[in-house]
């Protein structure tokens, strides 16, 4: 779920391994690790807690770690056992000759276990990762040969994985394998580098492989090797990463996620960029090869995705059911791949991840593509696993998003939303001409009223500090809004801990309200439109009930002022386009009142940014 970093060359492994952890500190985790083999030995380097605890360790042996040409390194997120230091990776057998990192979780580690435990294996720790060291110590007895271990390993275990193995005896040699989970190869000048995602080797190197599922890569400092499950040799796709070094600074702000919320103008920019070019003229969106006349016959649009890709879908549904006239559903990724779903050729399938590695998002885009739908994935990681599932690939451009909280990611997809339902309107002639004109318009205008909410950020910090000591918050929305008043809330919790919760306004009475009291902030998103009204009323209710209430409005009506505490003012927007102007306050009443409360903002606790695992 978390890190991989491994390095095999001529340099020393260490820092390239801790800046390689560092690179990937984002993604969140609870205690981290190194192997490396100095003098012969394979030595292990862990610690619980913050990445800066295993640098303060390996700095005491800095000289002596560094003599090492080969590491492997893990930040680790734990799915079985508790973060503590026995339990973080690098992972070994009996005799401490063979070290493994792992992101994943082994399925089948209760049986081989018990298994290996009958045969004399003693284990240290609580970890289904510590399965695989003994597993592979136990083949490389029989064969002596690290590659046919792992890949003997691999037929034994099941779940998902990506493993890094180095061995005392075999010099200079890492062995790395994944299914189900991301790896890829950085290829340097007389070494190789493997890493769980990009930013850990995108300083060292742009040349990279992606590891396919059940694949086997062989690395010394001259030379790969790649082989399947079944020892047969796999040609190498070697491509160049499309990614710049410069991605992972916080450019003078306190933290990335202060950053990216400002980025935001321009990943708008971005995203419309080719795709919008004049109000007059059609949406261009190569991205989707599915023929005209399919997307003519569509007869229905299910929209999977996680967390906060969940909210993005969600606007996608009202769009394009509004705009293209399908039926749209929106489920979460790990509902709908246990349950029997309907769907046939007539059916697509929309996949929405900001990492592309979402485990359970993968699992159902397979389980449609099976039942023969057409896959379209809208995706932040064009190079991930998810992208390359998809029929129709629409990346959404929003660059490198280093904050666990997605916030520009969020921004990009739902744009990406609007540019697909326009252009499907436009092939199904399926909207009034003149309402799409005004959405195109509106989308053009779009970065520059974001700059306008960006350049008032006082009215919501002030707003933050208010409320940063409410134990609950609640938002309320109705319409295309709903999704906003979720995502609101998901950011609240996710960075400050408090426990927030959206509704749809209506649903407020039948039963949320007996939560109310003056304790209790409710926030209304009150934005202009054919809902307006009806949330001015459940805004009163609310009220009569005491409730503490804050707007977040576009509306410069006066008779509001006295039924709200708080007012956080945007420009004006039409209704369709609301959603991605009021996130944008709402992300930054979220990252003020958890800095306020002195909260780690870029790495919340027990989250992570990809999540691997189902
Ligand atoms: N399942 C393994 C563990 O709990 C690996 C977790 C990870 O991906 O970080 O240790």
């Amino acid at each position: 779920m978390c890190g991989i970093v491994g390095y095999v060359g001529n340099k020393s492994a260490l820092d390239i391994l801790l800046e390689g952890l560092t690179n990937l500190e984002y993604r969140g985790y609870d205690s981290a690790g190194i192997a490396v083999n100095v003098d012969g030995h394979v030595e292990l380097y862990k610690a619980e807690g913050k990445l800066q605890n295993l640098k303060d360790i390996t700095f005491e042996k800095k000289e002596h770690i560094s003599k090492s040409t080969i590491g492997i390194g893990h930040i680790r997120w734990a799915t079985h056992g508790a973060p503590t230091t026995i339990n973080a990776h690098p992972h070994s057998c009996n005799c401490g000759r063979v070290a493994v990192v792992h992101n994943g979780i082994i399925e089948n580690y209760k049986e081989l276990r018990a298994k290996l435990e009958k045969e004399g294996c003693v284990f240290r720790s609580q970890t289904d990762t510590e399965t695989v060291a003994h597993l592979v110590a136990k083949k490389f007895a029989q064969t002596h040969d690290l590659t046919e271990a792992v890949r003997l390993a691999t037929k034994e275990i099941e779940g998902a994985y990506a493993l890094c193995v180095i061995h005392q005896d075999i010099k200079n040699t890492i062995v790395a394998t994944r299914r189900n989970a991301p790896l890829l190869v950085g290829i340097g000048e007389g070494e190789y580098y493997v890493a769980s995602d990009v930013p850990a080797i995108i300083k060292y190197t742009k040349k990279a492989m992606y590891l396919e599922d059940n694949q086997i890569v062989t690395l010394t400092p001259d030379s790969m090797k790649l082989i399947d499950i079944d020892n047969n040799v796999i040609s190498q796709k070697i491509e160049i990463l499309p990614w710049e070094p410069v991605a992972l600074s916080k450019m003078g702000y306190k933290h990335f996620m202060l950053k990216e919320i400002h980025e935001q103008p321009d990943v708008v920019r971005n995203v419309l960029a080719g795709k919008l070019r004049a109000i007059d003229e059609n949406i261009s969106l190569n991205e989707v090869t599915l023929d005209k006349e399919s997307l003519k016959t569509l007869n229905r649009i299910q929209i999977v995705a996680c967390g906060t890709s969940l909210h993005a879908a969600m606007v996608g549904k009202y769009i394009m059911e509004e705009l293209c006239g399908i039926a749209v559903d929106v489920e979460p990724s790990s509902e709908y791949i246990y349950r029997k779903t309907v769907g046939d050729k007539n059916t697509l399938v929309i996949g929405v991840s900001q990492s592309g590695e979402t485990a359970d998002t993968i699992t159902a885009v397979r389980q449609a593509k099976s039942r023969g739908s057409h896959i379209l994935i809208v995706t932040n990681r064009p190079d991930s696993t998810m992208a390359r599932e998809a029929d129709s690939l629409i990346p959404v451009s929003a660059g490198i998003e280093v904050s666990v909280a997605a916030t520009k990611s969020y921004t990009a997809q739902v744009i990406s939303f609007y540019l697909l339902a326009i252009y499907i309107a436009e092939i199904k002639n399926s909207a009034n001409k003149e309402n799409l004109s005004n959405l195109k318009r509106e989308l053009i205008l779009l970065p520059q009223k974001i700059e306008k909410v960006l350049s008032h950020k006082e009215d919501v910090q002030a707003c933050a500090r208010r409320f940063a000591n409410s134990k609950d918050f609640i938002f309320i929305a109705r319409g295309i809004n709903y999704a906003t008043a979720l995502e609101g809330a998901l950011k609240l919790k996710e960075i400050s801990y408090i426990n927030a919760t959206g509704y749809t306004a209506g649903e407020l009475k039948h039963g949320p309200i007996a939560m109310l009291d003056e304790s209790m902030p409710v926030l209304s998103i009150l934005m202009k439109g054919q809902v307006y009204e009806k949330i001015l009323s459940n805004s009163e209710e609310a009220k009569a009930r005491n409730a503490r209430m804050i707007a977040l409005t576009d509306s410069d009506d006066t008779k509001i002022n006295d039924l709200f505490e708080c007012i956080i003012k945007v420009p004006e927007i039409i209704e369709t386009l609301s959603p991605v102007l009021a996130i944008v306050p709402l992300q930054l009443l979220a990252y003020y009142i958890a800095e306020f409360l002195g909260k780690d903002v870029d790495q919340p606790r027990n989250l992570a940014k990809s999540v691997t695992v189902e």
